[in-house]
């Protein structure tokens, strides 16, 4: 988390700990006050016309939850299209619901993870309610054509979702531009604290949506429960300090993949998985031939590299992300996943890929 960060929330821990959903107080006024400061600073980073424009959650888990069954809840013989790469707080909900009746139609995505947008338009059919299509890939990093599918959304009427976590800290995305009716958030993913999301919703959108939890009606009815705070003023800032740095911050993060690529470059062959030049900068997914990711793992127990991300890497079944880009049984096998955050520097990297060749050396000659 960034510094800042836990610096702004300090206070609403504890001077500042009135209920924002109580104005009948002073406590109460001044935290509703700071809320709404840090829901307009929120909305900006969409260019949201209005604070209603944002509900608060627990994480994108729940965002992506709300968005889904908050659709499907009154129209569950419908039709929903999602890719099959999401995330699994996506995949899981849809099946869950398609269990309950309603088609899912999961587009398969290309060798780099991106979806056709021909398959998508072909996809629609007048029982189509809803499109989800995550911005960025947790696993590989692939950047989807999210203006494009908004566009094809709106030209058939359909409402388009957007599991835009991995993505907002990188880049913004401005509503007024794009016609997406929502996009899911999370704190941890833009250095933010854990266990705090949120939903943009349009105002037009609102209206199909009912909520998952039902309670004291905070949030226009939209997600009962009082609000987090210290989480909402701590994610605010990071949304701040992800506005007035990113351009800065890609451009390193960019250049440190490169440095680490190129450093490989001097002695090893290596496969990318994704795609090269539409993908966040800080994350990196590959594999060298014939070398265990677990072997690597165990190798270098001072990195944090993966075979996936949390998600993942705890789960006994084959990456469906990487299955799903057509890589066979061995590769992903063979295949882990480096992330980058703002604070990772060049020597670094240079680091990691020196110690990577080496542990790779070992294994190689090991067998
Ligand atoms: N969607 C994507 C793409 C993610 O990477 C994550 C994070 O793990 C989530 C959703 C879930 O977010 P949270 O941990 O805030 O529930």
């Amino acid at each position: 988390m960034d510094f800042r960060v836990l610096e702004s929330m300090l206070p609403y821990f504890t001077t500042i700990y009135g209920n924002p959903s109580n104005i009948n107080n002073i406590a109460g006024t001044t935290a509703r006050n700071a809320v709404e400061d840090a829901l307009y600073e929120i909305a900006d980073y969409f260019n949201a016309i209005s604070i209603n424009d944002i509900i608060i959650t627990s994480g994108a888990t729940e965002s992506n939850n709300l968005a889904i069954s908050g659709v499907l809840d009154n129209k569950a013989n419908s039709h929903i299209i999602v890719s099959c790469i999401e995330h699994p707080s996506v995949i899981e909900v849809c099946q869950y619901w398609q269990a309950k009746g309603t088609e899912v139609t999961f587009l398969p995505v290309d060798s780099e993870g991106r979806i056709d947008l021909k398959d998508l338009e072909k996809s629609i059919k007048k029982e189509t309610c809803l499109i989800s299509v995550m911005s960025a890939n947790n696993e590989i990093g692939t950047i989807q054509p999210i203006y494009s599918i908004a566009e094809i959304a709106k030209k058939h009427r359909v409402l388009f979702h957007t599991d835009a976590s991995q993505y907002l800290l990188h880049h913004r995305i401005d509503v007024q531009k794009i016609p997406i009716d929502m996009i899911s958030f999370s704190g941890h993913k833009m250095h933010g604290p854990k266990g705090i999301g949120g939903l943009y919703i349009s105002k037009s959108a609102r209206s199909s949506l009912s909520p998952i939890i039902h309670g004291g009606g905070q949030q226009l009815n939209l997600r009962s429960g009082t609000l987090n705070v210290p989480g909402i003023i701590g994610i605010s800032t990071a949304f701040r300090i992800a506005r007035e740095t990113q351009a800065e911050m890609n451009e390193k993060m960019y250049h440190m993949m490169k440095v680490f690529f190129q450093r490989l470059d001097l002695d090893m062959n290596y496969h990318v998985n994704g795609s090269i030049d539409k993908r966040i900068p800080n994350n990196i997914n590959m594999y060298f031939d014939n070398v265990s990711a677990k072997a690597l793992i165990n190798l270098l127990p001072d990195i944090a590299i993966s075979t996936g991300s949390a998600c993942n890497s705890g789960k006994k079944a084959l990456n469906y992300v990487l299955k799903n880009i057509g890589l066979t049984e061995e590769e992903i096998e063979y295949s882990f996943r480096i992330g980058m955050s703002k604070y990772t520097t060049e020597e670094e990297m240079i680091s990691v890929a020196d110690s990577i060749m080496n542990a790779v050396y070992q294994i190689r000659k090991s067998i």
